[in-house]
């Protein structure tokens, strides 16, 4: 299996290749060149395996230059009962007649991201070995919250790695930004930074393309990744628990073998909803991918015109992690509904930067119509679903998931389609305690770990573990930066000689 660039289908790589160089150099995403297939009888000895050994199976798929011996160690390791809080690692829950829950947040850091960021520093360091790659990996990580946390603490003291993870200053929950600046490990770097998700973001992509700064870096023998769902290393777990989702509403009786179901993902960057697209695309029966947003919903008006428009406020959110208005992953969807046609994305995502916005062609608006529906809801109705969801089902959500159960009913109303649907759950309750809080009517005035507790003596819920042990941890990072200061921070993390 070859891996190709959004935006120069010429370029051939490696599985390895694309996971230890993360993005393209010409500023494309890495895409597999063919999507491989699961026959009838795959699916049937998926139903039967483990939550590793499934995640193996479908990683290996596309991940062909790693051996069958490597991706079960590799999943064995990062899928582990001691890390997840489930043994089932990604269990579906029955909501309702019509909704299941797959619970993706049992991982070390109560948010989905763990799925993917586990099993990345395995990926990650083994493609470096393939690709004869002797430089340290200085992992550069934009995070809206989640994503950080994870991949630090799945990089911490990993071998030949150093990671740096920067979040907007007010873009975070109390409790996120906790969870990193307590990180501990000796290759860790981390900064809150003044400006939003999307100046982050749009900053590290600006290094990621800078060649000098690319030279610059490897005379102190060290290379930049990257952690972000840009990575493929990150998105090919992602698929692994939409195909085990799948085999689980089997073997509950929730569906039968091959009969279609909807998948609804609550969307920031388009990472995850992507990977439930792969899923669809290898045959799992996928019929409606229901895509929802919060009050930036920037995807939302695009899946309804066929405009991708940025231009638009910003706004801070109770679901943070969505608070997104340039959604990478987005450019993986358009090449492969284009018929990888690099010049056509090329010309998009030019017109992104030069116009803040394109329209995509009338095939491509076609295809999308017939995959997705996009939906969003604001923070009002994100509160009420949250009470809602609690008091009629006695279950807990956290803001994010609120998002996507709320977009799923409206998807209901508005189509009739009363076919079984898998909301993908992303976040822990308990990491946006505050907001959980004032949805269920209790608002306080205080922040961070104390409202863990209060949460749980409200709700009869318990904290997970890992949020639990914040409290009396030490802040070892609570420096903020000017944008412009990212750049001079990274360089002398890099030159700092490793502990
Ligand atoms: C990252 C995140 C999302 C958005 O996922 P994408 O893959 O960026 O679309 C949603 N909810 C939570 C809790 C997250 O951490």
């Amino acid at each position: 299996m070859e891996f190709f660039s959004t935006r120069d289908a010429s370029l051939r790589v490696s599985a390895a290749k694309a996971i230890s160089q993360g993005l393209s150099f010409e500023g494309g995403l890495f895409a597999p060149v063919e999507i491989p297939k699961l026959t009838d009888a795959e699916i049937d000895s998926l139903c039967a395996m483990t939550y590793p050994q499934r995640a193996a199976y479908v990683i290996g798929k596309y991940l062909t230059d790693f051996s069958e011996e490597e991706l079960t160690n590799f999943a064995n390791a990062a899928y582990h009962q001691d890390k997840f809080s489930s043994s089932a690692i990604a269990p579906v829950r029955k909501l309702n007649d019509t909704a299941n829950i797959l619970e993706l947040w049992h991982g070390p850091t109560s948010a989905f991201k763990d799925m993917a960021l586990q099993i990345l520093p395995y990926l990650l360091t083994a493609s470096m070995r393939k690709c004869g790659e002797t430089k340290t990996a200085c992992i550069l990580v934009a995070t809206s919250g989640d994503t950080g946390k994870a991949a630090l603490e799945g990089f911490a003291d990993v071998e030949g790695t150093k990671i740096a993870v920067f979040y907007p200053k007010d873009g975070v929950s109390r409790v996120q930004e906790l969870q990193m600046t307590t990180q501990s490990g000796n290759n860790v770097y981390v900064s809150s930074v003044i400006g939003n998700f999307d100046h982050v973001q749009s900053k590290m992509k600006e290094i990621f393309a800078d060649e000098e700064l690319r030279a610059e870096v490897a005379k102190s023998n060290t290379f930049f990744s990257s952690a972000n769902s840009i990575n493929w290393g990150r998105a090919v777990p992602q698929i692994a628990y939409y195909v085990s989702g799948y085999c689980d509403l089997i073997n509950s009786g929730e569906i039968a073998k091959g009969e279609q179901f909807n998948v609804c993902v609550p969307t920031g960057n388009f990472g995850n909803i992507l990977a439930a697209y792969y899923a669809r695309e290898m045959g799992i029966p996928i019929a409606k991918l229901i895509c929802a947003s919060n009050r930036n919903n920037v995807l939302a008006d695009f899946f309804k015109t066929g405009k991708y428009d940025k231009q638009r406020e910003f706004y801070t959110t109770t679901s943070p992690a969505m608070d997104i208005l340039v959604s990478s992953n987005l450019e993986r969807l358009l090449f492969h509904l284009s018929g990888n046609d690099d010049a056509t994305i090329k010309k998009y995502m030019a017109k992104l930067a030069s116009d803040g916005a394109y329209t995509v062609n009338a095939e491509i608006f076609a295809k999308l119509n017939d995959l997705f529906y996009g939906g969003f809801c604001d923070d009002a109705d994100t509160m009420e679903t949250i009470s809602k969801t609690f008091s009629e089902y006695n279950y807990l959500v956290d803001t994010h998931t609120a998002v996507g159960i709320n977009v799923y009913n409206q998807y209901v109303a508005e189509t009739g389609d009363v076919k079984k649907t898998l909301i993908a759950s992303t976040a822990s309750p308990f990491k946006f305690a505050d907001s959980v809080l004032a949805a269920l009517g209790v608002d306080l005035e205080i922040d961070g770990c104390e409202l863990l507790e209060i949460l749980s003596k409200t709700t009869g819920v318990k904290i997970p573990a890992p949020l639990a042990s914040l409290a009396g941890k030490e802040e070892r990072f609570v420096n903020t930066l000017e944008r412009e200061q990212i750049i001079d921070r990274i360089m002398e993390f890099v030159c700092n000689s490793r502990d």
